[in-house]
């Protein structure tokens, strides 16, 4: 092969780049024609259980902004000027007719901002099914577990509503298979990453699993193992890098251009909290008894930490980023916040009281999903990355 032509992994990056650019969500919109009568629910980050929507026979599709691509007019006049960019590309995208091709809009309790969100789409858009999902702040299987369990039955009731099935013909315990093999795959791509980065950058591993936000599930395993697969094979030096992990990145997106600066930085980001709705649950969520009700279990269950998830007193905050680093062999943290995102600022000093205690180097700084100016980023990433490299086992 001459250096010129292009590589199979290349290909498959120039392709999926364009799916997960793609602000017209064009695959959404091929899904639907597929097969008439198709519908498609949009959700907000950090999570909701998109099993319920696929058991309807619906498609979930992620709805993460439009990065740098979109000029945002109506979008502005929707919020006041301090607080994150993602609530107004949102509405950008929903006022430009961007969002028609979804049927209806799930907004998680990720944060206040979501919360007013939901309730301007209501406003916005009268004719679209709109529902707030909150989720359980005590993890007592009697008091938080039968909170979440009626709504979640109450949602999967108005999901078939919408979709036209009944509830009795729906086939959860198959959704629940199919996004456990799903989560199975993602926790694969992180495991290749931590154990050999240079096989898996940062920015291919982000699309990877972007792209499961527009495609099915099923699709979008296959898309997952087609990348393994391409990534195993692929012959690429290994690299003599920072292991880092990112934290605060998990609601507003970082451009794809701000990953790619990070890896030129000479940064490895061996672990990091983008897309958290892809690896909430962990990989097994129970397969036999009520589907609905292991999903349950499996929420409340779950360990994992995110600054939009409620810490019950008497554990320790920062425990699972410690973990994280411990883990994935990292040797620092990088916190990557959106600017005004109030979760992620507000977690921040008590995550970076934690790494103190613990000894673990860290560095920050804040972005916007339309963040143009990446040379001051590079410079103190590659700064990072250089201290690290010189002094971080002294
Ligand atoms: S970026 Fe932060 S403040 Fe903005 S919507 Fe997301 S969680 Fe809320």
């Amino acid at each position: 092969m001459t250096t010129t032509e292009t590589t199979p992994i290349e290909a498959w990056t120039r392709r999926v780049e364009d799916l997960v650019l793609d602000l017209d969500l064009s695959a959404v919109r091929a899904w639907k024609d597929a097969q008439p009568g198709r519908k498609a629910i949009g959700f907000l980050p950090t999570y909701v259980p998109r099993e319920l929507i696929h058991a309807a026979g619906m498609l979930p599709v992620g709805v993460l902004g439009a990065g740098e691509e979109l000029e945002i007019v109506r979008g502005d006049a929707c919020f006041q000027s301090y607080i994150c960019h993602l609530p107004r590309s949102v509405m950008e995208l929903g006022l430009s007719g961007r969002l028609d091709v979804l049927d209806g809009m799930l907004f998680p309790s990720t944060c206040d901002v979501i919360r007013n969100l939901s309730g301007l789409w209501q406003l916005e858009f009268p004719d679209k099914f709109v529902r707030y999902v909150d989720v359980p702040q005590n993890f007592d299987p009697e008091v938080g577990g039968k909170f979440y369990e009626r709504l979640l039955r109450e949602l999967l009731g108005e999901l078939c509503a919408l979709s036209g099935k009944s509830p009795e013909e729906v086939d959860l315990a198959a959704s629940v298979r199919i996004y456990n093999t799903n989560r199975a795959r993602v926790s694969e791509l992180y495991a290749l990453r931590a154990e050999e980065p240079w096989r898996v950058p940062a920015s291919e591993a982000y699309l990877a699993l972007r792209a499961g936000m527009q495609l099915p599930p099923e699709e979008h395993t296959a898309l997952l193992e087609e990348y393994l697969e391409l990534a195993r094979a692929a012959e690429r030096p290994m690299q003599d890098n920072a292991r880092v992990v990112i934290a605060g990145a998990f609601c507003e997106q970082p451009p794809l251009p701000l990953i790619r600066t990070l890896e030129r930085a000479g940064c490895d980001l061996v672990d990091d909290d983008f897309m958290l709705v892809s690896r909430w649950l962990g990989p097994d969520v129970p397969e036999t008894g009520d589907p609905l009700k292991a999903l349950v279990d499996a929420y409340l269950a779950f360990g994992g930490e995110a600054s939009c998830k409620y810490v019950p007193d008497g554990e320790d905050k920062g425990a699972r980023l410690i973990a994280s680093v411990r883990e994935k062999h990292a040797e620092g943290v990088i916190f990557a916040a959106p600017s005004f995102c109030d979760p992620a600022l507000l977690d921040r000093p008590m995550l970076q009281e934690a790494l103190d205690e613990a000894g673990i180097a860290y560095t920050s700084f804040k972005y916007s999903e339309n963040t143009g100016q990446l040379q001051p980023i590079r410079e103190q990433a590659g700064t990072f990355a250089d201290t690290i490299k010189l002094w971080g086992d002294q």
